[in-house]
């Protein structure tokens, strides 16, 4: 008979998966197939980010193109069919100062595992505009890499003033036939280099010193952006078809921050080439650990990685020997 789970004798885990976006649900196909076992917790967002959006048409493997909710059901259940154990739930806490190492959930279920994959994921910043969640998918977007193939040839507007606005703005430039760049102050905070590669790409306007007060649109999706122009203290509007939000992202990785190195945005940092971090048995994949390239894809290929990392950490535990002379 299995024994009661309690705080005196929690559950131990071979390997425990936090959260449930590509690189969560990946760590787990890999994981499951290796024996390891995983218990991956969902987090609140079930499915991650790809759950807001509509259409994926960069994910190789469905050459029609999917919708992100869809493709995380694929994800999941992939996952569920190699025996991946899924548990709705949130880590509210974790104590990495021993191995096993101790993860809450929920505030009241501690759990001991001998490896972690944190795969948290990270948020998109915005303006915070009513319109701005009303046409999200509709013309609003915080990923010009994602969507800016679906506004090819059409009038766009980014906001934004550091270096992935920049980046983002000269992607937009080569698909869409104007990017207006709005910048709250009247500099951009990119680093030179970008700043020339904005300055001197011809159809990008930038519009020093103009705020967004609104997006505009109707039932067919987004036809304008209202703004203020602070320097002739005039509200203008701007046809456009695609409203681009490029003013950050935070990663979900403050119950972490005690433990592990981060940089000062909270991007886990992580052993060049692999996916370890500076605490023994405890991984980092996708968006949690990824400022630079945030897709899909990246966050399912270092969620594979994870799980190798997590597998050859285990098997080097169980069999030192072996692994010195190998
Ligand atoms: C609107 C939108 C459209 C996009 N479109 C595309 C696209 O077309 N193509 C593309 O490649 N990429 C796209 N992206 C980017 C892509 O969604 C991300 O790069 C990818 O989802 C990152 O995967 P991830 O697994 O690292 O994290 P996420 O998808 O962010 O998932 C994080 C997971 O961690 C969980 N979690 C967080 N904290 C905790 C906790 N404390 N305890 C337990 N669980 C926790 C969350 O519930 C969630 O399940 C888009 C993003 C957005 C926002």
């Amino acid at each position: 008979m299995e024994m009661m789970k309690t705080e005196e004798n929690p559950e131990h885990v071979k390997c425990l998966i936090i959260g449930s976006g590509p690189a969560g649900y990946t760590a787990a196909i890999y994981a499951a197939r290796a024996d390891l076992k995983p218990v991956l917790y969902t987090g609140i967002q079930e499915g991650g980010q790809l759950t807001t959006t509509t259409e994926v048409e960069n994910y190789p493997g469905y050459p029609e193109g999917t919708q992100g909710p869809e493709m995380m059901m694929d994800f999941k259940n992939q996952a569920l069919r190699f025996g991946t154990d899924i548990r709705f739930g949130h880590i509210s806490s974790v104590d990495f100062s021993a191995s096993p190492h101790q993860v809450m959930v929920d505030e009241k279920l501690k759990i001991l595992a001998d490896t972690v994959i944190i795969a948290t994921g990270a948020s998109a910043k915005w303006l915070g505009l009513e319109s701005e969640k009303k046409f999200n998918g509709f013309g609003v977007s915080a990923c010009a890499v994602c969507d800016g193939f679906f506004f090819r040839g059409q009038d766009v507007a980014i906001v934004g003033a550091g270096d992935t606005a920049a980046e983002e703005a000269t992607y937009l430039a080569k698909l869409c036939r104007k990017v207006f760049m709005l910048v709250r102050k009247n500099e951009l905070k990119a680093s030179k280099a970008m700043q020339h590669r904005v300055m001197n790409t011809p159809n990008i306007e930038i519009l020093f010193e103009h705020e967004t007060k609104e997006i505009l649109g109707d039932h067919k999706g987004v036809n304008g952006v209202l703004v203020w122009d602070k320097v002739n203290q005039i509200e203008k509007t701007i046809d456009i078809t695609g409203f681009f939000v490029a003013i950050g992202h935070q990663p979900n990785t403050e119950i972490f921050k005690p433990w592990l190195k981060m940089d000062e945005t909270g991007y886990i940092q992580t052993i060049p080439g692999s996916t370890k971090t500076d605490i023994e048995g405890v991984f980092v994949c996708g968006d949690a650990q990824d400022h630079i390239y945030r897709q899909a894809i990246t966050a399912a290929g270092t969620g594979c990685m994870a799980a190798i990392d997590a597998e050859r950490y285990l098997a080097a535990k169980e069999h030192p020997f072996k692994e010195m002379v190998a």
